[in-house]
């Protein structure tokens, strides 16, 4: 199966060139990660080892259980619970890859530690406008995930050549969980012939489905009924649905940061919904609420999180952070599908 390719020669070179000469290598990812996060970082860590670099896999907070079970999980440096061992491996580091995300401060407590040493950083990722904070850039939004433009660039660099089952897994991991189980963001046929890479390296994708989605505890399901029988609130003039959760109602479901995942995506089954809302009070920085907006068709959640949230992401996923209480980021909320209802009515 042939790709044409993506990327510029002089490029692909400079990072195989990157990759041959350097002697110790740090792997990060955007805070708070997702299955495309972590998938793209436990990827690149086998396949640089693989080309024999010294590799470690660090990132700013702790990721989802859900995601544990990930092949070489156990082995992540989680920065925030230990930060001396983070930054050491940081400042010893020569070349840093960046993956997931476009500017340093997606990286949170990494980026200052990062930023402070020479190393060369390497970027992959598919967020539209990265910063130049980076001395290598591999960088295309139209790609389903950060996972999906990996492979295409170990297909360019070494035609795949160290791609075993294990990184195929976390490969297809974030190209699952960033595309809905391929039910957004990847109409591209690329992202099929990628899929079909993957599946002859020997992945067992349903495996994976219910290794990632069918992992709910008791816990977490009773959350999610809760949310949606008591929490969700219709917008049925501006085609919208707002959800909140409280650290208070987080306590009673033993909830926090990342366990909340996929829930936003619920309300757009219910007919003729464009958006959903998600504000959720962060249980690691108390006066912080999370939002998480998601659309379907042309909606820009993108402009509207950068707007109204402090945020940005893609068309039809997007996130940011407000400082206030829940009353007023509702408040905000309903500013903001005010200010876009021209989008949201028919
Ligand atoms: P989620 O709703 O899953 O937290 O985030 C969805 C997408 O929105 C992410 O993949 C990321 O692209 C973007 N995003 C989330 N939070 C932020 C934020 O605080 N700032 C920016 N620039 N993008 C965000
Ligand atoms: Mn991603």
């Amino acid at each position: 199966m042939t790709f044409s390719p993506l990327f510029a020669q002089a490029d692909v070179d400079a990072l195989a060139h990157a990759i041959a000469s350097a002697k110790r290598v740090v792997i990060t990812c955007h805070v708070s990660p997702d299955g495309d996060a972590i998938g793209s970082l436990l990827a690149t860590t086998r396949w640089l080892r693989a080309k024999g670099c010294t590799a470690t896999p660090i990132t700013p907070n702790h990721f989802p259980e859900f995601l544990h079970w990930l092949p070489g999980a156990d082995e992540i440096v989680v920065a925030d619970r230990n930060p001396d061992l983070a930054q050491r491996h940081i400042a010893e580091a020569d070349l840093v890859f960046c993956l997931d995300f476009n500017e340093p401060q997606r990286c949170d407590n990494l980026a200052a530690p990062i930023w402070n040493t020479a190393a060369t950083k390497v970027l992959i990722d598919h967020h539209l406008h990265p910063t130049n904070d980076f001395n290598l850039v591999f960088s295309r939004p139209e790609l389903c995930a950060t996972c999906e433009l990996l492979l295409r660039l170990m297909v360019e660099m070494d035609n795949a050549a160290h791609l075993d089952h294990d990184t195929a897994t976390c490969l297809y991991t974030g190209m699952m969980t960033d595309t809905g189980a391929f039910t957004y963001a990847s109409t591209r046929p690329d992202v099929y012939r990628a899929v079909a890479r993957l599946l002859e390296a020997g992945i067992d994708k349903d495996k994976i489905y219910r290794n990632v989605f069918h992992t709910y505890s008791v816990d977490r399901f009773r959350l999610m009924g809760f949310m949606l029988y008591v929490k969700m609130q219709p917008y049925p003039d501006f085609r919208t649905s707002l959800m909140t959760l409280t650290r208070e109602e987080r306590r009673l479901f033993a909830s926090r940061n990342g366990d909340t995942e996929g829930f936003v995506n619920l309300p757009l089954q219910i007919a003729g919904t464009r958006l959903s809302i998600f504000l959720r009070e962060d249980t690691e920085k108390p006066g912080q609420i999370r939002v998480s907006l998601r659309s379907v068709d042309d909606f820009p959640c993108n402009r509207m999180a950068a707007d109204f949230f402090n945020g940005g992401g893609h068309l039809n996923a997007a996130g940011g952070k407000l400082h206030c209480t829940m009353d007023e980021a509702v408040a905000t909320a309903e500013r903001a599908m005010h200010a876009y209802s021209h989008l949201l009515k028919d």
